[in-house]
């Protein structure tokens, strides 16, 4: 009944919520993240510290939001949670650290685009847990330094390589997160399964996992979608042919590219000839930001061999041409 009025998203945030996992034992794959963290973490315990500070990267879906969470139970811990795009200016963030207690972790999401003077205030409060509260205006106004408690920001980007050095150079530890195997990705979707209390076949794990662009969030939409369709056109089962059937209903193509990803690859081969052509561009071209563009579809299409990047703009590789059941034009000279 909490969720009458709610928003479809907002409803698959709450359907996600229930499925994150809550300790560092739970949480699948990501092997060399978890192992590093694990020692990070439990050392601190162990001295009775606050864990260094922690930045995670990597494309949208994979487990920062969760880490987070998982990094304050492990410690005992309370998470605060905020975004770059939230804090509007130094001063919101002052408030933020201000309020924080000993120990406390703040999670600060696409922390890449914090605005420049929020990053600033952070440096001091990261690295000597300070703030200087400023007070009074123009030439009369004063900075009156403020101590805080120890605590541990976690922050979360997409695009690590566009935080500035001074930032980057804050955190103790940073954790890249990679795109899924299929091996692991069926270990989310069946822990995921049990926790619904859905019977869910072997096969059809194997279907989903192929198909969720190795991000454990689309695999567990995934989930629920093949669990809607066995439950309303199919007999209740969720076995491969309500997979299939779910999957195709969806969108989602063989290997696992959703329309935007498509869209994308479409523009590149057939209105640029395969490129090269330059991501503003491109992300014009198919409706979107360049951002999105390059944080939510490029690094799979890449990762699949699908584009390139080169100096001159994104191109087309034979696998994508053969994806999309086309011809590419003769190499230049033949
Ligand atoms: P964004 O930055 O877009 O918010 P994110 O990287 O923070 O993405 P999460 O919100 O942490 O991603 O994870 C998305 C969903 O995927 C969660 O509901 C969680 O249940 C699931 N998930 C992520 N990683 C794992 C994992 N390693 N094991 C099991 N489930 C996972």
């Amino acid at each position: 009944a909490r969720l009458v009025g709610a928003t479809a998203d907002e409803v698959e945030r709450a359907a996600e919520a229930a499925l994150r996992p809550k300790r560092l034992d739970d949480f699948v794959g990501q092997r060399v993240v978890r192992d590093q963290l694990s020692l990070v973490l439990q050392a601190a315990v162990a001295r009775g510290n606050a864990p260094d500070h922690v930045l995670l990267s990597g494309p949208p879906g994979l487990g920062k939001t969760t880490l987070a969470m998982i990094i304050a139970a492990e410690i005992g811990s309370a998470l605060r949670i905020t975004s770059g795009p939230a804090i509007q200016h130094a001063g919101d963030l002052a408030a933020v650290l201000s309020s924080l207690e000993e120990g406390e972790v703040l999670f600060i999401d696409e922390i890449h685009r914090l605005a420049r003077p929020a990053e600033e205030l952070l440096y001091s409060a990261m690295e000597d847990f300070r703030v200087d509260v400023v007070v009074g205006k123009g030439a009369g106004a004063s900075a009156i330094p403020l101590a805080l408690p120890p605590f541990t920001i976690v922050g979360a980007t997409t695009r690590a390589g566009l935080l500035p050095a001074p930032l980057r150079d804050r955190f103790g530890f940073t954790g890249r997160l990679d795109f899924y195997d299929a091996a692991d990705l069926e270990r989310v979707i069946l822990r995921s399964a049990g926790l619904l209390g859905v019977e869910l076949h072997h096969a059809a794990a194997h279907e989903i996992a192929g198909r969720s662009r190795g991000t454990p969030r689309i695999a567990n939409r995934l989930l629920r979608r093949v669990r809607d369709w066995a439950q309303v056109r199919g007999d209740g089962r969720l076995d491969l042919r309500a997979a299939r059937a779910a999957l195709e209903v969806y969108e989602v193509d063989p290997i696992g590219l959703d329309r935007l990803d498509r869209a994308v690859l479409t523009a590149l081969c057939t209105r640029f000839g395969g490129g090269p052509v330059g991501l503003t561009t491109l992300a014009v071209t198919v409706g979107e930001e360049p951002e999105t563009v390059e944080t939510v579809a490029e690094p799979y299409l890449v990762r699949e061999g699908l584009v390139g990047r080169t100096p001159r703009g994104r191109v087309a590789t034979p696998a994508a041409w053969a994806h999309l059941g086309l011809t590419p034009p003769p190499a230049p000279g033949v």
